[in-house]
């Protein structure tokens, strides 16, 4: 079916207490598993391509793949654009045919965040399609951007409120403690803030720096009302070491699909099992029913 608009997707999923898995591919294989992954546990998928990876292999490449693997699949497949900085890249992204963008101004001051976010929020509505938006700075490496510790500033809370009062989106981004990138001790997520925000703000979370949270973490940042979870390292990791191994294994195998099918079929077992623990199985009936 045709790529679908982020809000139902989100929106339903809030509702019924789940979150919807969104991973970042590297190439066409990775985002065919994560569609594959999706289909053989009948469920909701986001896609997100990285700025970079736009930059690597161009905006026309990733949209040709995602129209074609999405276009041939049963399930509800977003397209989005993780962490967008540069408004001439999001509005490509919006005119090309993306279902969702992230505009990420967190780096900005808050008015000015707010303008930004607002003129992505009117050109994202022109096409009817979803936005998602940042207050705070998310601790980690997120493309080249480095947040460090001492620079990291949680999300306030009355800001969350005014940002999202002001704007309509379809996912708010938090600094709440996760981070991207793996952990160095014991994350300190502050559930809390979590509650306190989206008691007031109401709109669904998106929650960055899955990669290696507790599924005791995960399971009660869903029930405070995060409905998108992000995971980007560990699918780098798997990229990289499912072809490591196989090669490791098979040190006189050189015929080059065989390796790739080895990699798409680790890729494919790590999404599946992230879809299914975000609480994602069978969800794809009800989600098509609200974007049909
Ligand atoms: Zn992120």
């Amino acid at each position: 079916m045709p790529l679908v608009n982020i809000k139902p997707v989100l929106a339903e999923a809030k509702a019924k207490g789940y979150a919807v898995a969104a991973f970042n591919p590297v190439d066409y294989a990775s985002a065919k598993a994560m569609v594959k992954a999706a289909e053989e546990l009948n469920a909701p998928v986001i896609i997100q391509s990285s700025a970079k990876t736009i930059k690597y292999y161009g905006h026309e490449a990733i949209y040709g793949w995602m129209k074609e693997i999405a276009g041939n699949s049963p399930v509800p497949v977003v397209l989005h654009l993780d962490h967008g900085k540069d408004l001439d890249m999001i509005k490509k992204c919006i005119d090309m045919g993306w279902t969702s963008v992230m505009i990420d101004g967190s780096h900005l001051p808050f008015e000015q965040n707010l303008a930004e976010t607002r003129k992505v929020v009117n050109w994202a509505s022109a096409a009817k399609i979803g936005v998602e938006a940042e207050i705070g700075q998310i601790l980690g490496v997120e493309d080249d951007m480095v947040v460090s510790e001492d620079e990291s500033i949680y999300t306030d809370p009355n800001e969350a409120e005014k940002f999202c009062r002001e704007l309509d989106l379809s996912a708010f981004a938090a600094a709440i403690g996760t981070a991207h990138g793996y952990y160095k001790g014991e994350p300190k997520v502050q559930f809390s803030l979590i509650e306190e925000i989206n008691k007031r703000t109401k709109v669904p979370m998106a929650l960055h720096g899955g990669t290696g949270l507790s599924d005791e973490i995960i399971q009660r940042c869903i029930k405070l009302g995060c409905a998108k979870i992000n995971i980007s390292t560990n699918l780098k990791h798997v990229f990289i070491d499912s072809f490591a191994d196989y090669h490791t294994q098979n040190p006189k195998d050189y015929e080059p699909l065989r390796v790739l099918e080895a990699q798409y079929k680790a890729l494919k077992q790590l999404f599946k099992e992230k879809i299914a623990q975000f609480g994602g199985s069978n969800r794809a009936p009800e989600v098509l029913s609200k974007v049909a």
